[in-house]
């Protein structure tokens, strides 16, 4: 029987960092769904399309070919995971805070989610996966193995997001980050279809305060108390 992990959480909570790292430990795949709304934004941005155009944006991403991989040892260049879109390699271009915007908006379309859940649904089939994005606990993998809520404050999170955005080159100012992190998160929690939520049986863990490091122990621990070895 396949094991599933679920998780979700804000923007910026450390789900990327603990789902490959507890990938990498089990030997799972780990799956960055909110890099496929970011491939929306990419798609939309391409073609010339607002990120609010539902219509003209569905019948591109139903025929988009997306795919999502553990690095190969020659792509390990910081990335959590390879994104591929039609055979190219976008994993950094999705990485910018246009891209990251895009993708929120274009997550507040029921037609694309609906679309989008499908192809996550296909991914986690008869495998081992660690899947993390804002509705995979209860939405994409409502029968997950085990359920995480990651999260982290505010401040803690935007010092992490700005972080990152600087090692990356990218020119980011702390409050720019900072509003960008909150208004994506209000638009994930206010959003009609499928808002970011806390489910009952998840367990809920609170970064702030906590190592990348420790979180991964003890969400492997779990796994290998639950799958008894
Ligand atoms: O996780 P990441 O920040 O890359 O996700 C980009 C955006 O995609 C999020 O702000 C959220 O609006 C959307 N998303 C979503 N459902 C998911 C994953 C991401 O709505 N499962």
């Amino acid at each position: 029987m396949p094991f599933h992990i679920a998780i979700d959480g804000p923007v910026a909570a450390g789900k990327g960092t603990v789902a490959r790292l507890v990938a990498e430990k089990l030997d799972f795949n780990y799956i960055d769904t909110g890099a496929m709304y970011r491939l929306v934004a990419y798609i939309a941005k391409k073609n010339h399309l607002k990120f609010t155009d539902a219509k003209a944006l569905l019948p591109l991403v139903k025929k988009a070919d997306m795919d999502i991989k553990n690095p190969t040892p020659e792509e390990k260049d910081g990335r959590l995971a390879t994104i591929i879109l039609d055979g190219k390699d976008l994993s950094w271009a999705i990485r910018t805070q246009a891209m990251s915007s895009g993708a929120s908006q274009v997550a507040q379309l029921a037609e694309i989610r609906h679309v989008l859940v499908e192809k996550q649904q296909e991914i986690a089939k008869g495998k081992d996966v660690v899947m993390e994005g804002r509705d995979i606990t209860y939405r994409v993998l409502p029968q997950a193995n085990l359920k995480i809520f990651l999260t982290a404050s505010d401040i803690v999170r935007a010092k992490r997001r700005h972080q990152q955005l600087l090692s990356k080159g990218e020119d980011a100012d702390f409050e720019d980050v900072y509003k960008a992190l909150i208004e994506r998160d209000r638009r994930d929690m206010e959003r009609s279809v499928d808002p970011l939520q806390i489910v009952d049986d998840a367990w809920v863990i609170d970064t702030s305060d906590l190592s990348i490091e420790k979180v991964v122990a003890a969400v492997t621990s779990k796994v290998e108390v639950m799958r008894g070895k």
